[in-house]
């Protein structure tokens, strides 16, 4: 079949944009066919003269063989691409080790969790694989035999050879599939937000405001903020580190005495957690630099005022925990 090479009447050059077979008049684009990431006009000329409608089917754009009519690239050309695109996300982002599920510490469910984790500044990069539709010969075999009486057995079937062959040519010729959720979660962690907590010395002397001032003149920024008496189990797991040493039921105690102030902060460095720190100033307030928070408002080794995630990944744990997403609703 010829092709009718078709140019708009706009095109001062006239350029050839688009192939028509001469046949049934179905039109080529050169953008549909490309090569090295540019249109492909000889592509589709070749389109238009071998019309994939006249013809019962299409050229793969990638592999030169034969796919759909009307489909640009076959099956597997477009699978592998979709995969070597999962891949290259995968390969790009920081791994981190995930502790069991994503964020289930915080015991919302998958999505909310992620979410509450994007919000908290973690990017989450799912990764998904592509699994042909195929029979499991076992299973079927099963699936036979539970049908029957308790007793049966697959020696009671009669042509097995003939159903693993089936089985064997069905498995062989299945091109589709579907994607599933890999197990490889890859994670890379946002480092210029933190979590902070004015602890409840801290409000029952009203400095909290004054506390806050100089957390922003240090920078900080505070993105979402809650005043509020944690409950007994929040208090258990915020200090969950704690729970063999023989502190940790005062502490649950004076955690939960009185009202906090939970921060989401964000820092203008990418170290927010070590940055935050530094601010605040060692446990014992004795041995903090003056200008830090504990030297300026503490009043004893656990009456100590501010609480600051000690990590980022913890960071993202305690934001996520106290600033859950779905409750923010943003
Ligand atoms: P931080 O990161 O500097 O707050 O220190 P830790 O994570 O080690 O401890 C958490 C909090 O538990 C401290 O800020 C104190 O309030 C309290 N704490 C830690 N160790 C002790 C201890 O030995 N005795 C008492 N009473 N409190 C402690």
């Amino acid at each position: 079949m010829a092709a009718r090479a078709l140019i708009f009447a706009d095109d001062e050059n006239r350029e050839i944009q688009l192939y028509a077979c001469s046949g049934c008049g179905v039109v080529f684009s050169p953008g549909q066919y490309r090569r090295d990431g540019r249109p492909d006009a000889a592509a589709a000329r070749a389109a238009a003269e071998s019309c994939s409608p006249c013809r019962g089917y299409s050229i793969c754009g990638t592999c030169g063989g034969k796919c759909e009519v009307d489909h640009v690239r076959c099956k597997s050309c477009q699978d592998a691409e979709m995969k070597a695109r999962e891949d290259k996300r995968l390969a790009a982002a920081e791994e981190t080790v995930l502790d069991g599920p994503c964020f289930s510490p915080c015991g919302h469910d998958f999505y909310h969790d992620v979410e509450s984790a994007r919000d908290a500044g973690l990017t989450v990069v799912l990764g998904a694989k592509f699994r042909h539709f195929t029979l499991d010969e076992a299973n079927l075999v099963e699936a036979i035999i539970d049908d029957h009486h308790d007793d049966a057995s697959e020696h009671d079937l009669i042509g097995l050879n003939a159903l693993y062959e089936a089985v064997g040519v069905f498995n062989a010729e299945q091109t589709s599939g579907s994607y599933d959720m890999d197990e490889k979660v890859k994670q890379t962690i946002r480092h210029d937000r933190t979590f902070a907590m004015i602890k409840p010395d801290a409000t029952a002397r009203g400095v909290q405001e004054r506390m806050i001032a100089d957390i922003e003149a240090a920078g900080f920024r505070i993105l979402k903020r809650k005043d509020r008496t944690l409950t007994r189990e929040e208090a258990e797991w915020l200090y969950r580190e704690h729970r063999e040493r023989e502190h940790f039921t005062d502490l649950v105690a004076y955690t939960v005495s009185g009202p906090v102030v939970l921060l989401k902060l964000q820092a203008d460095s990418n170290n927010a957690a070590a940055d935050f720190r530094a601010l605040m100033g060692p446990t014992d307030r004795t041995k903090a630099e003056p200008h830090t928070l504990r030297a300026r408002y503490a009043v004893g080794y656990r009456e100590n005022s501010i609480h600051g995630s000690d990590s980022p990944a913890a960071a993202i744990d305690e934001m996520c925990r106290f600033f859950p997403f779905f409750e923010d609703g943003d």
